[in-house]
């Protein structure tokens, strides 16, 4: 079962950091990219507090991390980004102000569909970073973004007056979803998938040694979704 066939037109990806979208959805914007379908990122974070290293600081950080969030996105031949840059680890405090952001970026980039993380990933049992509030927060943002304030003219009027016009995407792909309905078949670009993830040096992702760990996930989710390797998502369509 692959269900590229379900992307029809522009994609946006919402993240709250670096390397997000690469872990989880580097093979699908792959495909999409060597489809001819539009693809932009939007990164929330910088990831600008992602570090043990007690000697440096939140710019240093951040500015690395873009600095390979942009090298990963060319990777996969995507070179519209977004950083919005608000503090890693902060996103829930400053909710109100990303959403007019993403409602924003919804309207000019009027994407069919968004990818972004689950805001109700599982139990969270299987794994801590699905549950992590920075990607909460960005789900549940994006998703009321996405489907009740882009499309609603009397949500941030003056981003009309200033020309852009209500926008509702068809679809979401929520991505880290402990419950994946919607796989895409990556066996073909896995390597340029691990050549993005990679690049996240900062972040411990060194070839070879990372790589089986990948092949792993993607082996569980290639066999939900009956091929060899894929990503999963959770799939919602406006009611
Ligand atoms: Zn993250």
């Amino acid at each position: 079962m692959d269900n590229f066939d379900q992307f029809t037109g522009p994609v946006l990806c919402v993240a709250a950091h670096p390397e997000d979208i690469e872990i989880h959805a580097g093979g699908t914007v792959a495909r999409l990219v060597r489809a001819g379908i539009e693809v932009s990122y939007v990164l929330c974070t910088s990831g600008n507090r992602g570090t043990s290293d007690l000697t440096t600081t939140m710019p240093e950080v951040g500015a690395r991390r873009e600095a390979e969030q942009s090298r990963a996105a060319a990777t996969l031949r995507v070179d519209d980004l977004t950083f919005l840059r608000h503090d890693d680890g902060d996103l829930q405090y400053v909710a109100r102000e990303l959403r007019a952001e993403i409602v924003r970026l919804i309207r000019q980039i009027r994407p069919h569909t968004i990818i972004t993380h689950d805001p109700f990933p599982g139990d969270g049992s299987h794994d801590s970073c699905a549950i992590y509030p920075d990607h909460l927060t960005v789900g549940m943002v994006t998703f009321e973004a996405a489907f009740v304030c882009a499309p609603g003219p009397l949500f941030y009027p003056e981003q009309l007056q200033e020309g852009l016009s209500p926008h509702k995407p068809e679809q979401l792909y929520f991505m880290m979803s402990q419950h994946p309905d919607t796989f895409v078949d990556i066996s073909q670009v896995w390597a340029q998938k691990m050549d993005a993830v990679q690049l996240y040096k900062s972040q411990g992702r060194h070839l070879p040694e990372v790589e089986p760990f990948f092949r792993r996930i993607a082996g569980e989710l290639g066999g939900k979704g009956r091929v060899d390797l894929a990503e999963g998502f959770r799939r919602l369509v406006p009611s």
